[in-house]
């Protein structure tokens, strides 16, 4: 067996945590930044001095030569630069090891060439990346030795966000703000503060590293572009929660490990449904130490599957025909005094304040439900969402059986006087302890499911980064919160006006309410006489970003400004069009370089057999027909091609923005499709040994 792992000794050894904190600055410093993390009070230089010397000579102690301002431009991944903490040479030809308090608060990346849609000119280059010290600094081990990382926002020169942390922060803070006043309606005068906090459940697959690499798909785009289905899929759940094979939890261990080191609290492993699919979840943390948590497991993930010999793809579909990943994120509101605020306790036709809660959060997703599904929008994710698969692209709420028959009371009688309660469940063995079950069961086609005491919210791609659904959750709900709070501070009498509240808002919001099958055509049907939106296509749901209703929203709560949205829908139809034409463009590269040359090498040795079987006096049926067939094939797949190089040529032709995306997702995509289908057939005819690449079955039966 490998080396066993002492987890409480090494949790959290390469973080400059509170403990480091309180044993490495002096006790006033170390107050003065606790009020900066604790309760937003502006940082003193003086102080940001000391707490850079301090963190320079832990990371220093741990082999760091260089450290990192790590920021999440609008790229999805994060991005850093490195610096040595080495001085100039002194006279004498030595160097010292120097960090300031300015290096630690501000840094200055040459921003011209991150994605700003439009908020900075190539010639206005200046961003600046500042400190968040709420999220803990880090030192990172790889092959470029020890790293002090350090987590920021990134801004442009003029204050806007060029980023997915800033907003964030805002958000967080809005939602902080009408939190606390709701709570103190309800004679709370304890909580100082409300915190948004999120666990996202991470699935990805893993892959042999050799077959990976002669997949030029999956090498330029993340996924396969062609590839026949083989004999089995995931149809017998033999994966889910199988035994996880030794290479794969040899890989695991190392993850943990890593991941256990950086202070991320890796909790749950299990393979997933599809065959190569697996699943990390950590211990839920703040929205944005679990944002910034999230990248690093993105990034462990596919590090240790490089020592492993394997590949690990975190695109949301790599494999058509077995399910695709996601990322679940777990959402709740929970106060410093441990209050959570989804908690409905045993009795919630009781808990008013929990039911205000609940009902504000309808409120808010059924208003923004277009916001919300824009949130995960993703070119990899337009293949799962709506997709018989994952969550349906139309955003609806599962609260199961008991919150359901509360809200059904409130509206039909105004009074809720009874909660269902969870009975014990009889395994009727024995030997097998009788327990208490919840009072509601799941549901895993809902989108939106309450899930005991947090929302989980399930149409998050897996790559994507986790921060613009948590922006949008947190600024929806404290706009919900803010107008309960407007209606409530005015109240004469607080008891009748919040039972009347709860009333309207659970009445007029229960359309988003939804406890059936969402993979059903019939919910499809239903969803519409309802009027829900069904947003098939990330370029459907851009749009929503920038509604009167979205400026307004994010305008109320300081999260964005009206020019900081403009520049995000710009962004992202730029990376639709950008990912298609790179997606098309392998295609064409692969079908007429590796495809097309191997079938005509393959019908040049079938019309030789031919020849030589009617040499020997046989008549050579089967194989004139499979060189028959192949032939139709090898036509209908060059004619596909053809056509594919020729739409994404005027793909290129159109203007960047919404047109451009809307040619590359109305006749790229499909003249994509187009091609796909006879080269999967041909797969299924050709000769294996000619075949240029491994297959399905090769890539997801043999990691
Ligand atoms: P599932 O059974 O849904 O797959 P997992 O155990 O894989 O659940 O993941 C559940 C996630 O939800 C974990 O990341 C967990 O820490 C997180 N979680 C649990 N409670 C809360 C909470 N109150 N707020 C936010 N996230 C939570
Ligand atoms: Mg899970």
């Amino acid at each position: 067996m490998s080396k066993l792992i002492n987890v409480t000794e090494i949790f959290g050894e390469n973080v400059f945590s509170d403990k480091v904190m309180q044993e490495r600055l002096p006790k006033k410093v170390y107050k003065e930044l606790r009020k900066t993390i604790d309760e937003g009070k502006e940082l003193d230089p003086a102080v940001a001095d000391v707490v850079a010397e301090a963190m320079k000579n832990w990371a220093v102690d741990k082999g760091a030569t260089h450290y990192t301002h790590i920021f999440h431009p609008l790229t999805g991944v994060t991005a850093e630069k490195h610096d040595s903490f080495i001085t100039a040479p002194r006279a004498d030809g030595t160097v010292l090891m120097e960090f300031s308090g300015k290096e630690l608060i501000k840094g200055e990346p040459d921003a011209s060439s991150f994605p700003s849609g439009g908020l900075r000119a190539t010639f206005e280059a200046r961003g600046y990346t500042a400190w968040d010290c709420t999220s803990p600094a880090y030192v990172r081990e790889d092959a470029a030795g020890a790293i002090l990382c350090i987590p920021t926002a990134f801004c442009s020169y003029t204050g806007e966000a060029l980023d997915k942390k800033t907003p964030l922060l805002r958000s967080m803070q809005a939602i902080n703000d009408q939190a606390i006043r709701l709570l103190k309606l309800f004679g709370n005068t304890t909580s100082r503060k409300v915190s948004a906090c999120v666990g996202p459940e991470q699935e990805y697959f893993l892959v042999d590293k050799q077959k990976y690499l002669k997949r030029k798909d999956l090498i330029f785009t993340g996924r396969t572009l062609f590839g026949a289905m083989p004999p089995k899929g995931q149809e017998l759940d033999d994966h889910y929660f199988g035994t996880i094979r030794q290479r794969v939890a040899s890989y695991m261990k190392d993850v943990n490990e890593e991941l256990w080191k950086l202070g991320v609290s890796s909790k749950t492993q299990h393979n997933e449904v599809a065959p190569a699919q697996h699943e990390l979840a950590p211990i839920y943390a703040e929205a944005n130490v679990a944002v910034d948590h999230n990248q690093i497991v993105m990034k462990v993930l596919k590090k240790v599957a490089c020592q492993h010999g394997l590949q690990c793809l975190l695109h949301e579909k790599p494999f058509a025909g077995v399910n695709g990943s996601g990322k679940h994120n777990n959402w709740s509101i929970t106060t410093d005094d441990g209050i959570n605020l989804l908690d409905p306790g045993k009795t919630p036709h009781e808990n008013i304040q929990f039911l205000l809660v609940l009902t504000c959060i309808l409120k808010a997703v059924d208003k923004h439900a277009d916001l919300l599904r824009e949130s995960a929008a993703d070119v990899g994710n337009d293949h799962r969402l709506g997709a018989n698969e994952a969550p349906p692209a139309i955003i609806s709420v599962f609260l199961g059986e008991q919150l359901e028959d509360v809200l059904e009371q409130l509206i039909s009688t105004g009074m809720a006087t009874k909660s269902i309660k969870g009975e014990v469940l009889h395994t009727g063995v024995k030997t097998l302890p009788d327990f208490t079950k919840d009072a509601t069961d799941r549901n895993r086609t809902s989108p939106f499911a309450f899930t005991g005491n947090k929302f989980e919210f399930r149409m998050v791609g897996s790559r994507d980064s986790i921060a613009s659904p948590n922006i949008v959750l947190n600024t929806i709900v404290a706009e919900a919160f803010a107008e309960a709070c407007d209606v409530l501070e005015k109240a004469k009498d607080f008891d009748i006006a919040v039972h009347d509240l709860i009333k309207e808002y659970a009445t007029n919001h229960q359309r988003i309410v939804f406890n059936g099958n969402g993979y059903s055509d019939e919910w499809v049907a239903e969803a519409e006489r309802r009027g829900l939106p069904n947003i098939k296509s990330m370029v459907d749901a851009i749009p929503a970003l920038v509604s009167d209703k979205a400026v307004d929203l994010f305008a109320k709560f300081g999260v964005f400004t009206r020019a900081e949205l403009e520049s995000r829908v710009e962004i992202q139809y730029e990376a639709y069009a950008k990912a298609i034409n790179i997606e098309a463009k392998t295609m064409i590269d692969i079908a007429g370089k590796q495809i097309i040359p191997a079938v005509i090498h393959y019908t040049k040795e079938l019309a030789d057999t031919i020849v030589s079987v009617k040499e020997a006096g046989a008549k050579a049926k089967v194989q004139s027909r499979l060189l028959d067939k192949t032939s139709d094939l090898l036509e209908a797949a060059e004619y596909a091609l053809d056509k594919l190089s020729e739409v994404t040529s005027i793909a290129a032709q159109k203007a960047e923005g919404e047109e451009q995306a809307r040619y590359f997702h109305e006749e790229v995509m499909p003249a994509m499709d187009a091609l796909r289908m006879p080269v999967d057939q041909l797969e299924m005819i050709v000769n294996k040994e000619l075949w240029p690449m491994p297959s399905y079955g090769d890539l997801i039966f043999e990691v």
